[in-house]
């Protein structure tokens, strides 16, 4: 989100008693008040008591073993409801220090439930997979829980015996000290510039000053003014950040080695039992598809009629546009943009948008920002922050999708398997973008508001997408060094990440110095390394599922649906890679990045022709 620069005074904020009870989440669906919530969170403290006096019970057999299982799920199911009605609750108005308590009352008790039981794993992985494996074809009940058992058995292959595991737990404490050291640096002890625009204001340039300025700002100059001083902020500093990223790049080759992975990208992979060659493929296909985003920025520089086009020039909107978008309009549109998934679907989602599921408008003290939240045993609730534009209806399509996917999801498993991976996540949300987009497209009146929607969805693909590669390559490149025995500077780095741009953009930008230094500014590099390209691979795969829910005879969309429908009830039932395979994507194959790419080339297509009508010239 951004917000413009200026001096324009924020708006005046609704009281909360004063927005419609229509407009505001009914949190007694998951309770009817804090008594029922304590009740209920003393009965989840007992339980977590019964599941640690079940240890040492397991070799006895099946029945002990489905005892632990069904237990296990009792007290998962109650979690989500103990959490969430407080969570929520809190996030209405933050500044409620009684229900910040209970809600941090609850986390206590998740540490708790965390001691209680640790003991599962180890005792469960003393007994030989075989005969767990016989114990299920004996007892029916806990066939269910086949994969999260043999999964836990995969899982094992890399951890240590226990001399191994705890010496590797002592190193837990300074493993972190990396990203504290930056979140330090880059955040508590920098000191912000101050900027003077071509108008005269004065600004500070914090980050989220620095994004205003690039997306609303019109004069050239002030955008370059900000990238530079933004960047020399970094560039002060780069060998610093050089030598704390490089302990990033160790530490998960330290960790790597240790547990017997080949790779640093091996090991992050793991978990989720995606193989490496699914990153390899993600960014050569990816790399190979540049076109269609160097036509859009070659675009972009003719309509904005500049001279010289730098990435700084490549989130300003390219027409003027302030078209409000009210909550009562888009309830009927949305569901109507799902029509492609069939009507039971559409009136899934009607009773979702109409049910008081959703927060929808900003209060004093409110979580910023927007969410789905899976209440597993009750529904989904969204947190929004709707004010009227493109975007946040955008917002509004994009959380259905993760709500449509919990809905089908508990309807569809056991609890064991109700939630899904963050490698799915972002299929159903994205889709459901996509589709909202195609609905309001053809709605569209007017070529300037085709031409804003068309923009937004570029700017999706480039950043959910194309961005997002692009710092995946660079982290396999970082961590290479690493693995390798190579030295790691902060010059080497610079050079890694500009030769990426330009392998990305060739010719369609101009190139500053200082993008060198544009590493140093990513968080995720240093809090959460191989992470982001989950985002893309979320949305290659929705990408081409958009391409065969959309194209093709009757008969081959129809087939499409029931596989994607087929994905979302599947929740977290097996791996995801299985799982998308089944939905029709295969990761380790160039066709979904190819989808993008394709989707990305017809959008910039369009824009074209949106931006000739505009200037009155006819269709090409
Ligand atoms: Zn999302």
């Amino acid at each position: 989100m951004t917000s413009s620069v200026g001096t324009a005074p924020a708006p005046q904020l609704r009281d909360r008693t004063g927005i419609s009870d229509r407009f505001k989440w009914n949190l007694t669906d998951i309770f009817s008040d804090w008594t029922a919530w304590q009740a209920a969170f003393e009965s989840l403290d007992r339980k977590i008591g019964e599941y640690a006096a079940l240890q040492g019970t397991l070799s006895q057999g099946p029945d002990q073993l489905l005892t632990a299982m069904r237990l296990s799920d009792d007290i998962g199911q109650l979690t989500y409801k103990v959490w969430y009605f407080a969570s929520l609750k809190y996030d209405e108005d933050q500044r409620d220090n009684t229900i910040n308590a209970r809600r941090q009352q609850v986390q206590i008790l998740f540490a708790k439930a965390n001691q209680a039981s640790a003991w599962f794993n180890p005792e469960l992985l003393k007994i030989p997979l075989a005969t767990i494996q016989q114990w299920m074809a004996q007892q029916s009940e806990l066939a269910v829980y086949r994969f999260a058992l043999e999964d836990l058995y995969r899982q094992q292959e890399h951890v240590l015996d226990d001399k191994g595991e705890h010496l590797l737990s002592l190193s837990s404490r300074f493993a972190s000290s990396p990203h504290d050291a930056y979140a330090a640096l880059s955040t508590a002890d920098i000191t912000h510039p101050t900027l003077t625009l071509s108008t005269g204001a004065e600004v500070t340039l914090t980050y989220g000053q620095y994004r205003a300025i690039l997306a609303t700002n019109r004069n050239q100059t002030d955008r370059a003014t900000a990238f530079n001083e933004y960047h020399l902020l970094f560039t002060a500093n780069v060998n610093t950040y050089a030598s704390l990223y490089n302990a990033v790049l160790q530490r998960d080759w330290f960790l790597s080695q240790a547990r017997g992975y080949r790779s640093t990208l091996e090991a992050a992979l793991h978990g989720n039992n995606i193989p490496p060659a699914v990153v390899h493929n993600l960014i050569e296909s990816t790399k190979a598809s540049a076109e269609p985003l160097r036509r859009y920025h070659r675009l972009r520089k003719r309509v904005l009629a500049l001279e010289n086009y730098h990435s700084y020039d490549s989130t300003i909107p390219l027409v003027d546009f302030d078209r409000k978008y009210p909550y009562e309009a888009v309830l009927e549109w949305l569901p109507a943009s799902v029509e492609p998934l069939g009507p039971a679907y559409q009136r899934q989602m009607t009773e979702a948008l109409n049910s008081r599921w959703i927060d929808v408008y900003e209060n004093p003290g409110k979580r910023s920002g927007a969410y789905s939240a899976p209440v597993y045993g009750v529904h989904p609730y969204m947190l929004l922050n709707h004010n009227d534009t493109l975007d946040a209806v955008f917002t509004l399509a994009h959380e259905m999708g993760h709500s449509m996917h919990t809905i089908l999801s508990n309807a569809n498993q056991p609890f064991v398997y109700s939630a899904y991976t963050i490698f799915v996540a972002e299929v159903p949300s994205t889709l459901s973008e996509a589709l909202f987009l195609e609905h309001m497209l053809a709605k569209a009146t007017d070529e300037r508001e085709r031409i804003v929607l068309l923009q937004h969805a570029i700017d999706g693909i480039v950043g959910t997408f194309y961005t997002q590669v692009l710092f995946a390559d660079f982290e396999l490149q970082a961590h290479r060094l690493a693995e390798e025995g190579r030295p790691v500077t902060a010059h080497g780095l610079g050079e890694i990440y500009f030769n990426l741009l330009q392998a990305y953009h060739g010719d369609a930008l101009d190139y500053d110095d200082l993008a060198r230094a544009t590493w140093a500014r990513i968080p995720h590099f240093f809090s959460t390394p191989y992470y982001v390209y989950q985002y893309a691979t979320c949305f290659a795969s929705s990408a081409q599922l958009m391409k065969q829910l959309t194209t093709g005879s009757e008969a081959d969309r129809m087939a499409a649906i029931e596989r994607y429908l087929a994905l979302l009830e599947s929740g977290g039932s097996d791996h995801p890679m299985t799982l998308l395979q089944r939905a029709g994507v295969d990761l380790s194959k160039p066709e979904p990045v190819a989808a993008v790419a394709e989707q990305l080339d017809s959008l910039v297509t369009k824009l074209e022709h949106a931006i000739d009508a505009l200037n009155g010239r006819p269709k090409t």
